[in-house]
């Protein structure tokens, strides 16, 4: 196992629903030390693209991707969530479905910070259903940017996200996967990579 399922075993809790719950160190309170290490292991893992730009999505995907940019010495640009269907024009639009909240979402992202000359890697906390991630792409594509990767702290390997992205062809790490979770005896197991 490596250091990011040794914690999710340690301190992750399964709920019914399968939701996983790592609130204690990486979504609602941070462990900034671990957030380094999955910032260096992404840099290793990505350490060939021309990376100039990370993107994530708020709320629980900032703490992790500012501890990453360090290690791209890049900014970080996050999709707001919006309500408001009132876009000037001056705003990327895609619309993104939470699967903790079960309700949908407008993700906006100003056209000041994001256009053709950016290489952009993704970063978010969980990859599930992959909605998250789809609207990024779409926000990303739609700026005339270029998608490098998409680094995922941890991946739902259970649910349908990570094939379908991979299978659209972008290059997508995530540090651990877990293929399956009991929230009646609280077991995690995780897909060798
Ligand atoms: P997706 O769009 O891939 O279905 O879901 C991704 C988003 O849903 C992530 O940004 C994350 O905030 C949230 N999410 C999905 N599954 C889980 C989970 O099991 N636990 C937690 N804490 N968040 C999740």
């Amino acid at each position: 196992m490596n250091f990011l399922e040794e914690r999710i075993q340690k301190d992750g809790i399964v709920k019914e629903g399968n939701v996983l719950k790592v609130d204690s160190f990486l979504n609602h309170q941070m462990d900034i030390s671990l957030f380094e290490k999955m910032g260096e292991e992404f840099k290793r893992r990505f350490a060939n693209a021309p990376i100039n730009k990370i993107l994530t999505i708020e709320a629980s995907g900032i703490g992790i991707a500012c501890i990453v940019a360090k290690y791209f010495d890049a900014p970080v640009v996050f999709a707001k969530k919006s309500k408001s269907i009132n876009i000037d024009g001056e705003m990327y639009v895609a619309e993104v479905e939470s699967f903790t909240h079960k309700c949908k979402n407008q993700v906006i992202v100003s056209k000041k910070f994001l256009g053709p000359d950016d290489h952009v890697l993704i970063i978010d906390d969980f990859l599930a259903n992959g909605c998250a991630l789809q609207g990024l792409i779409s926000i990303v594509s739609n700026a005339g940017g270029t998608v490098e990767g998409i680094g995922i702290a941890i991946e739902k390997g259970f649910q349908s996200g990570g094939r379908t992205i991979r299978n659209l062809g972008y290059h997508l790490e995530s540090l651990a996967i877990v293929d399956s979770m009991d929230a009646e005896n609280g077991t995690i197991t995780f897909r060798e990579q």
